[in-house]
């Protein structure tokens, strides 16, 4: 690659260039092209030599299923090497920046991985004897205290396995709370610039939901919200830090108007890394808010889980908690308040919102995370994050448009539109570009306030160095957008797969494993 223009791009470089010479394998040197495992494998091969099962009397009265189900199978080697080759495609955290906005994808101390992994943590069962797991109800109860502590609220519930769980959790404490004051109001009020998961809980809860305008500036319309707030209002959610990358500096004055007009403040905190340590939402006057460990206090997440998403709340909330909770008596001893415990120690709790008491492994985690941190070093968390963001704000805003920039600094994430480029390339080329040039893309069209949105995370994970190589490689790939390159267009070229024909594939997925028929054995 050493004749790269000054855009980083061989000008001569065509699509041929990039798709020829193909191989007889498909292989791309050491890049192994891999079939779906339905493909590769077949019944009739299998990792291990069985014995043929003994024949048993049947027990289901005749359901029997009188052929195979179809699962190929490989041999033993052969199926190391799919998973192998496959997770050779695969991207992730370990392997370089992932800028995804709104998903905080941050390196995760190796120290918590070993933590959570430590015998007594990792092997304790739901089940067991409370007086046998002591040390893990210690730890929920402790990463209990530090999470109030944190966010200056007076209790939590540790359940929610998920951000948006935590939402539902911080709803039904709402929910019961009124039909405890013995009021019926419908209404929850949710700002463009909340994150889309908070107007799904809202109505999942069973409340309507109605829009608040943003403002020019990426916050919430505050004389709107005001106007709007009445009798039928039960309460607003907002997202702070939000959408925009933005801290709503009003939420004071919101909080205070939302109580004076008897609602409760909803605050989405799954961002809360951008201010860990600088702001205690209960300041804020903040009623209920989920914090997502697996964004702020480690735990990868990549692939969908796991999750697990606390949730602080105010005096006024706190009795409608979830059950269980780990509590700890006069004596040191824990225990968790369950149904049977409830009526004397926690009568007005909404109920319960998962089997057990959450996700373990993440609580490890965070508590780790936290005590190896110690309150500078999570205060330090919050400033690289913004420092951070900033930097790619301030670098990249004579390349693209940052409709908020100009007033002022964003919090965790820089927000980017695709106003400016050539007839026809849109932010999706700029994300395809990106991948060619060996960076995860970054979250686009969201948040929805702006045109073509390009949300950028860096966390305070990201070197200098780091960050600089993505913003040379951003600014490359959007200015061959806005000179309308055309092989852009056509990017990833790079990449095991070529750019998907995404409304083909949502449209008509081609199922390649043909579900064999069953057919029921009759008497
Ligand atoms: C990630 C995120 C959520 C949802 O969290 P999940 O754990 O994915 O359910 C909600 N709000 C904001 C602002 C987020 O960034």
């Amino acid at each position: 690659m050493s004749t790269l223009n000054a855009s980083g791009w061989r000008p001569e470089m065509t699509e041929n260039d990039v798709t020829t010479p193909s191989t007889f394998t498909g292989n791309r040197a050491l890049m192994l092209e891999e079939a779906l495992i339905f493909e590769i494998g077949d019944e009739h091969t299998t990792g291990v030599d069985l014995d043929a099962a003994p024949s048993v009397q049947s027990r289901l009265g005749g359901m029997d299923r009188n052929r195979g189900i179809g699962l190929p199978g490989l041999s033993e080697p052969q199926t190391v090497r799919h998973y192998t080759r496959l997770s050779r495609q695969n991207y992730g955290i370990d392997l370089g920046f992932f800028p995804l906005g709104s998903c905080t994808m941050k390196h995760n101390p190796r120290l918590n991985e070993k933590v959570a992994r430590m015998k007594g943590f990792a092997d304790v069962h739901p089940l067991q004897p409370q007086e046998t797991v002591q040390g893990a109800l210690q730890v929920i109860n402790e990463l209990a205290f530090w999470l109030i502590e944190l966010t200056g609220m007076h209790g939590v519930a540790m359940a929610p396995k998920a951000g948006a769980h935590g939402e539902l959790c911080g709803m039904l404490c709402i929910k019961a709370a009124l039909e405890a004051r013995g009021e019926d109001r419908k209404v929850v009020l949710v700002p463009e610039s909340a994150h889309g998961t908070n107007p799904a809980t809202a109505a999942f809860a069973g409340f309507t939901v109605e829009d608040i305008p943003a403002t020019p500036e990426g916050r919430v319309d505050l004389a709107a919200l005001k106007k709007r707030l009445g009798p039928d209002v039960a309460a607003v959610m907002i997202t702070n830090p939000n959408t925009c990358g933005l801290f709503e500096s009003d939420l004071k004055t919101i909080s205070d108007a939302v109580h004076a007009a008897g609602g409760y403040v909803y605050c989405d905190g799954a961002n809360f890394n951008a201010i860990v340590g600088k702001v205690r939402p209960g300041d804020l006057g903040v009623d209920a808010m989920h914090i997502n460990l697996h964004k702020t206090f480690s735990t990868p997440h990549g692939g969908g889980g796991p999750g697990s998403g606390p949730v602080v709340l105010s005096e006024a909330l706190a009795p409608f908690g979830p059950i269980p909770y780990a509590a700890r008596y006069a004596d040191g001893s824990f225990k968790l308040v369950e149904e049977e415990s409830a009526g004397e120690e926690h009568p007005q709790t909404f109920g319960r919102m998962t089997a057990f008491h959450g996700q373990m492994g993440m609580f490890t985690r965070a508590l780790s995370y936290i005590m190896s941190h110690g309150a500078d070093g999570l205060k330090q968390v919050a400033e690289d994050a913004v420092l951070n963001a900033n930097y790619i704000l301030r670098s990249l805003e004579d390349t693209l448009e940052a409709p908020f920039a100009a007033f002022g600094p964003c919090m965790h994430e820089a927000l980017f539109t695709d106003n400016g480029l050539a007839e026809g390339f849109t932010t999706l080329d700029i994300a395809k570009g990106l991948i060619d040039e060996g960076f995860h893309p970054m979250t686009v069209y969201f948040p929805l306030v702006v045109h073509g949105a390009m949300l950028v995370e860096p966390t305070e994970t990201e070197s200098k160095a780091a960050l600089d190589q993505f913003i040379g490689a951003l600014r490359s790939v959007a200015n061959r957008a806005k000179q309308g390159d055309p092989a852009l267009k056509t990017a990833p070229h790079f990449a095991p797969r070529r750019r998907l024909d995404e409304t083909l594939a949502a449209r008509k997925p081609q199922l390649v494993w043909k579900e064999p028929e069953l057919p029921i054995a009759a008497e």
